[in-house]
């Protein structure tokens, strides 16, 4: 049965990974979808092939952020979900984290995912939904994570004054936190294949589940807390990712 027949969904970094699955996943749940991301030529092949309106903004850019809520507002009017999944990995250890790191990683995990949805607000119609994507290294103290997991933990906090804030206009406002996903990601960090091998088993050898998650699996997630199967969740926080989150001592 589709769950989302009638709505209309923003996806920020919807070109690639979790953001294109979960497009996919809604589109296939009823919605009309938009995505948004950076470069032009990616999201439009990836609205191309996945049927969806496609629009270049980003998110750390407040004023292309304006243009886009027009646009979609003129297109489509009032949207009813929003899925604030565009971020950027940038590993970093602690003494040699960079200026520039840390800016790229504040702008767009934080301040672009905060903005966002300043920027949607007046177009999310009430009873709407607000699915923020964090990530367990907000709270696991991973090696090299420092500053991405404080930007994802920042997210966090934002989320549950937001869903209370929010709350008068039945607006639901909730966080998935994702353990380690199969996604473009990690190769777009600069790390050699051998190193992203090591940090891959390392990961794995460390996940209850031992394994990578899906985006798919993300996607079920964000489409549970889309639509009305979720209407007394809100100020929520879901970890899909394996059991990483348990963090055993022993593993088995
Ligand atoms: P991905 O495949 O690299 O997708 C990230 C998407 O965000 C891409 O469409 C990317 O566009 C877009 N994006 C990045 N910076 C942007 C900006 N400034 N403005 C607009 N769009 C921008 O990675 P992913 O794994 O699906 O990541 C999606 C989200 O999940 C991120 O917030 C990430 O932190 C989070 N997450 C991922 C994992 C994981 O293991 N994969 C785990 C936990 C949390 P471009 O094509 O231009 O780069």
């Amino acid at each position: 049965m589709s769950t989302l027949n009638g709505k209309v969904a923003v996806i920020t970094g919807g070109n690639s990974g979790i953001g294109y699955s979960t497009a996919k996943k809604l589109k296939e749940e009823g919605a009309t979808v938009i995505i948004t991301g950076r470069s032009q030529e990616r999201v439009n092949s990836a609205a191309m092939e996945l049927g969806v309106k496609g629009i270049i903004a980003d998110v750390s850019d407040l004023a292309a952020m304006d243009v886009a809520v027009n646009q979609v507002n003129d297109e489509f009017g009032k949207i009813d979900i929003l899925f604030v999944n565009a971020g950027v990995f940038i590993p970093m250890p602690v003494g040699q984290n960079s200026k520039e790191g840390f800016e790229t990683l504040v702008d767009i995990n934080f301040k672009g995912a905060v903005f966002t949805i300043e920027k949607f607000l007046p177009i999310l119609n009430d009873g709407g939904s607000i699915i923020n994507l964090s990530s367990v290294n907000a709270y696991t103290g991973m090696p090299n994570t420092a500053v991405y997991g404080a930007t994802k933990a920042a997210l966090n906090s934002y989320t549950r004054a937001a869903a209370t804030e929010l709350a008068p206009r039945k607006i639901r406002v909730n966080v998935v936190n994702p353990g380690p996903i199969a996604t473009p990601i990690f190769s777009k960090t600069g790390m050699s294949e051998e190193q992203l091998k090591g940090m891959g088993d390392m990961m794995q050898n460390r996940i209850p589940l031992k394994r990578y998650g899906r985006p798919e699996e993300i996607a079920e997630m964000v489409a549970f807390l889309a639509s009305d199967k979720a209407s007394f969740i809100t100020g929520g926080e879901y970890n899909v990712d394996g059991g990483l989150n348990i963090n055993p001592v022993f593993a088995m």
